[in-house]
């Protein structure tokens, strides 16, 4: 009877890839290095050196850096979509947004910013914000040259310097500005058709009435 093969086979010898001797990261490195040069002289993805700021490469489209506040219409501050209800204030983890309600003579609430401030020298760029907002007011800009020596003058940005309009959201974040208008048309949409269907009841159960009160016999 043979006897099953217990003893394993010898490891087989590193490929000449996995060898690694003292400088070949360095060697490895210089020649991507080399192969980047020469090949920028004829191949345009590896032309990556930009003249900035006369040249600038276009941001990711998932690139964030501080929130802006969207306005429908041509009036940025009347179109201000911002309904002041605070939410973000309260989810912002470094507190960095402060907002006062506008209200009327009577002390009733405006549904708008009286004062919408973003300190965004102390923003994370979570954007939080944008996802909490269940107005579709808050989005987050790929605006970064923002560097300044007047740290209260340039960096609280008050709701004038947040306001973009629904354009810029749309040039910005193309596929995102889509989606949102799409789903605020179809709310629309729905709000219009249940007013009709109110309008329509209401306007059934008169005719009705007059009908009962025509039918119904003098007294
Ligand atoms: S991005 Fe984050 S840190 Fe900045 S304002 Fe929004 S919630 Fe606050
Ligand atoms: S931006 Fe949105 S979440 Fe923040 S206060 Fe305005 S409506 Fe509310």
């Amino acid at each position: 009877m043979e006897t099953p093969e217990t003893n394993t086979p010898p490891a087989a010898p590193p490929s000449l890839t996995e060898w690694s001797l003292p400088g070949m990261g360095l060697l490895k490195g210089l020649a991507v290095t080399g192969a980047n040069m020469v090949q920028s002289f004829y191949r345009k993805d590896r032309m990556t050196t930009i003249q900035y700021p006369e040249q600038r490469a276009p941001i990711s489209p998932n690139f964030r850096n501080f929130p802006f506040l969207v306005y429908d219409g041509d009036d940025a501050m009347a179109g201000l979509r911002c309904t002041a209800c605070s939410i973000c204030e309260k989810e912002c983890p470094p507190q960095c947004i402060y907002i006062v309600l506008d209200r009327d003579e009577n002390g009733k609430s405006l549904k708008r910013p009286k004062v919408f401030d973003i300190d965004v020298s102390v923003c994370m760029n979570c954007g939080i914000c944008a996802e909490v907002c269940p107005f579709d007011s808050i989005y987050m800009d790929g605006e970064y040259e923002l560097a300044t020596q007047d740290r209260f003058g340039d960096l609280v940005f008050n709701k004038q310097r947040l306001a973009r309009s629904t354009d810029y959201h749309a040039k910005l974040r193309p596929v995102q500005a889509a989606a949102v208008a799409a789903s605020r048309k179809a709310a629309e949409d729905k709000k219009l058709a249940a007013a009709a269907a109110k309008e329509a009841k209401a306007k059934a159960a008169a005719e009705a009435k007059a009908k009962a009160d025509q039918e119904q016999p003098a007294p």
